[in-house]
């Protein structure tokens, strides 16, 4: 059995890697995907039976399209836009838009990829979709984004609404860009419907706790993590890649729970304080100021700055939470982290670490928590956003917290239940894809071959 469920998904990565060139982050998202999913299937074999994984590694659907706007200086820019509606057996298709110059098929389609599995072990009803474009935010002027957010908007209103594609923000768009598309998919559809985006500002349609979502999510999905093990946040050393909205709210909530975080980063560099991090200060730089991290050692002189931003990872720590970006954490920073005696790492970024540095962790037995299931409190908040907005009616922070500990505790708990009943006990690589997977499986079963 073993051997025919290893030639299956072998050949199953090998058509992939066929069907998709040079989509290599794609390729490394479906690797460790199918590398997890080899005990279920040695275990179940109705989903190999019905070609389960051939249909879900399949986007239903791809739009690419031209993204035409005018500068301040009056001069035509055209950029690339992505929506990847990669699956909806769970409910509408539903995750962000990133604009950064990275964007391509191979980002939009891996981050798609990803979403399936993070949006199922939410337990909320959201299928899985990414989107993005090309364009780079930076330096650009309040008037620019606009007329951007707006051509985006003016070709995807044709392929979203409340009940067939929901987008959010990722890397690039915030409750700004998503107030300019709001606005724009307004005027096309000549009617208010709030629950077409989520990440909306507050006083048109969105949740209160989203905007800490990600960052809070994923520190009560590593409080979890330690408690198994009797470790703590209280007191321990905590270093947080990126400085947006996923680093700014994990840094808030470690510090509420009495860690230090002594270091912090932008793409340029990273920040480095022994006795702590001032998040006012970053808060200040990076949500009104529009600057970069290196300003922060003008205010606060003590601190160090380092113009190297994956030079952070070689900042001892007891926990390290990668909140920037993809394969930010390559096998010599992990090394780097084992060998400065880190106890737990938790991918707050969409697979920030490479297939090679989760080895190095997994090798050294290191607490492990992946990206789908510990960065999931941002989608699952934005389903919350939803079901307030179809209610039209809203919870207070209080409730939308209290709901995303819940959902939080429940998915640490479903990955750790997961890998133990398919043998990789500990495993929550392993855990977070068979709970995941086995949710939307089960669905597309039930609904047959469409
Ligand atoms: N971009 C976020 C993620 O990676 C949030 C998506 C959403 O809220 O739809 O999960």
């Amino acid at each position: 059995d073993n051997e025919i469920v290893l030639d299956y998904i072998q050949n199953i990565y090998k058509t992939v890697v066929e069907r998709n060139p040079y989509e290599t982050e794609f390729h490394q998202a479906v690797k460790l995907i199918l590398q997890s999913l080899i005990p279920i299937y040695v275990k179940n074999p109705t989903y190999m039976e019905n070609g389960i994984l051939e249909q879900l590694l399949e986007p239903e659907r791809v739009i690419i399209f031209r993204v035409p706007w005018v500068d301040d200086e009056g001069k035509v820019q055209v950029n690339r836009g992505f929506r990847v509606q990669f699956n909806n057996a769970l409910g509408p298709f539903k995750g962000g838009l990133r604009f950064h110059p990275s964007v391509n098929l191979s980002i939009v389609k891996f981050l798609g990829l990803q979403q399936i599995f993070k949006n199922s072990l939410t337990g909320q009803p959201i299928g899985g979709a990414k989107g993005g474009a090309d364009f780079d935010p930076k330096g650009k002027s309040d008037n620019e984004i606009m007329r951007f957010c707006q051509s985006f908007m003016t070709e995807l209103a044709k392929h979203i609404g409340p009940d067939v594609d929901i987008p959010a923000g990722d890397i690039g768009v915030g409750a700004k860009e998503i107030g300019y598309m709001f606005g724009q998919y307004k005027k096309i559809r000549g009617s208010f419907e709030a629950g077409v985006l989520t990440g909306k500002g507050l006083g048109y349609g969105g949740s209160l706790a989203r905007k800490e979502a990600t960052g809070y999510g994923t520190v009560y999905f590593v409080q979890e993590m330690l408690k198994d093990h009797e470790l703590s946040i209280n007191e321990s050393t905590v270093i947080v890649s990126g400085s947006g909205n996923v680093s700014i709210y994990a840094m808030e909530k470690a510090i509420k729970l009495g860690a230090t975080v002594v270091a912090c980063s932008d793409s340029n560099g990273y920040i480095y304080d022994e006795s702590g991090i001032n998040l006012d200060t970053v808060k200040q730089l990076k949500e009104v100021d529009n600057a970069r991290i290196c300003e922060y050692v003008n205010i606060h002189p003590t601190a160090e700055y380092v113009e190297e931003c994956t030079g952070i990872w070689s900042v001892p720590c007891d926990i390290a939470l990668p909140c920037a970006t993809q394969n930010e954490i390559d096998v010599q920073a992990a090394e780097q982290l084992v060998a400065n005696g880190v106890k737990a790492v938790a991918e707050g970024a969409n697979m920030p670490s490479t297939t090679e540095a989760i080895e190095v962790f997994i090798q050294n037995n290191i607490l492990f928590g992946p990206a789908k299931a510990v960065n999931a409190g941002g989608v699952a908040v934005s389903s919350l956003e939803m079901a307030q907005n179809s209610m039209r009616m809203s919870w207070s922070f209080e409730e939308v917290d209290a709901k995303l500990q819940e959902i939080m505790k429940t998915i640490y708990q479903n990955c750790v239940d997961a890998a133990e009943e398919f043998d990789k006990k500990g495993n929550l690589i392993v855990g977070a894809n068979i709970a995941g997977f086995k949710r939307v499986a089960d669905a597309m079963l039930a609904q047959g071959v469409v």
